[in-house]
């Protein structure tokens, strides 16, 4: 039976978080957390694939606790295990960190056949985890792909498509395989009452780095992130500029005149 694997972030509704004017940072505290979005389409892709091909999804995640609640969410919508890597070593982790700290979880666990992200996270958003994880599972990439088109256990390859400028690109590769998936094919599933039930009962099995045997500890957490946040803040928004109607063409042109003659 195919193994699926699909990382999934809890992540701030960015929609009501603000940015402290006087420290730069972003005040995480008292914001809601959810799924983050595009993970839910991949989860879909991922229970898609199971259903026409017969599959087991494992689910991993790293941050904090309470990130346990997506792992749960996305287990009543039909993913079968969840594993939950947690632990303040891992905090303060750039992507190259988060990689190295989840594949080395996911290792611990199993090894899968095809490993489904988003394309992007929408705090983070830097885009890289789906390139990094493939490289460290030793696995093909295709990025931004868009539907699963056919899968072949025997010959163990996969054809993808996905949305280019001139139109549909169709690519083949051989499994291990990792997406980072776009939602178009792949709305967000619904958990019904009995996915709800069996989320409630899940075993989610948890990973400290004590647990992950050989684990380096100098290539997690901040000693393991080169990249270093100076500051943030705020885009900076254009001047909005002023909306010229003066009822009909010729008068907006007018005005449009004076002004720029006044200018
Ligand atoms: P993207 O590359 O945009 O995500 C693409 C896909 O990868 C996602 O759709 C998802 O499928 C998968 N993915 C991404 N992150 C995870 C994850 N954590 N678990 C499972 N799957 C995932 N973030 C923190 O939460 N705590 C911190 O302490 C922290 N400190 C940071 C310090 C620095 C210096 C920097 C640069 C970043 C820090 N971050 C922290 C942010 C964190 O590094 C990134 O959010 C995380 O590595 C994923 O990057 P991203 O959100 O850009 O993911």
């Amino acid at each position: 039976m195919l193994k699926i694997l699909v990382c999934v972030k809890q992540v701030p509704d960015v929609d009501l978080m603000k940015m402290d004017p006087e420290t730069g940072t972003l005040i995480r505290t008292g914001v809601p957390t959810i799924l983050n979005p595009l993970d839910a389409n991949a989860l879909a892709a991922a229970i898609a694939v199971k259903e026409q091909y017969g599959a087991e999804i494992t689910l991993i995640t790293m941050g904090p606790p309470m990130a346990e609640g997506v792992l749960r969410e996305c287990i009543a919508c039909g993913a079968d295990k969840a594993i939950l890597v947690t632990d303040r070593a891992f905090g303060n982790a750039d992507t190259l960190a988060t990689s190295y700290s989840i594949v080395s979880a996911a290792n611990c666990v199993d090894h899968y056949d095809l490993i489904f992200c988003g394309k992007e996270t929408v705090d983070g958003a830097t885009g890289q985890m789906g390139s990094q994880l493939a490289e460290r599972f030793d696995a093909a990439q295709i990025t931004s792909a868009s539907l699963i088109k056919a899968i072949d256990e025997e010959s163990r390859t996969v054809v993808v498509e996905r949305e280019i400028e001139s139109g549909i690109e169709t690519l083949r590769a051989c499994m291990p395989c990792l997406f980072t998936m776009e939602k178009t094919h792949y709305p967000a599933r619904v958990p019904n009452l009995k996915g709800k039930m069996r989320a409630k009962k899940a075993t989610i099995v948890t990973f400290t780095a004590e647990d992950i045997p050989d684990l380096d500890r100098s290539r997690i957490g901040d000693p393991g992130s080169p990249t270093k946040v100076p500051r943030m803040f705020p885009p900076v928004m254009p001047d909005p500029g002023i909306i010229l109607d003066e009822g009909s063409t010729s008068a907006t042109v007018e005005k449009l005149l004076s002004l720029i003659k006044e200018e």
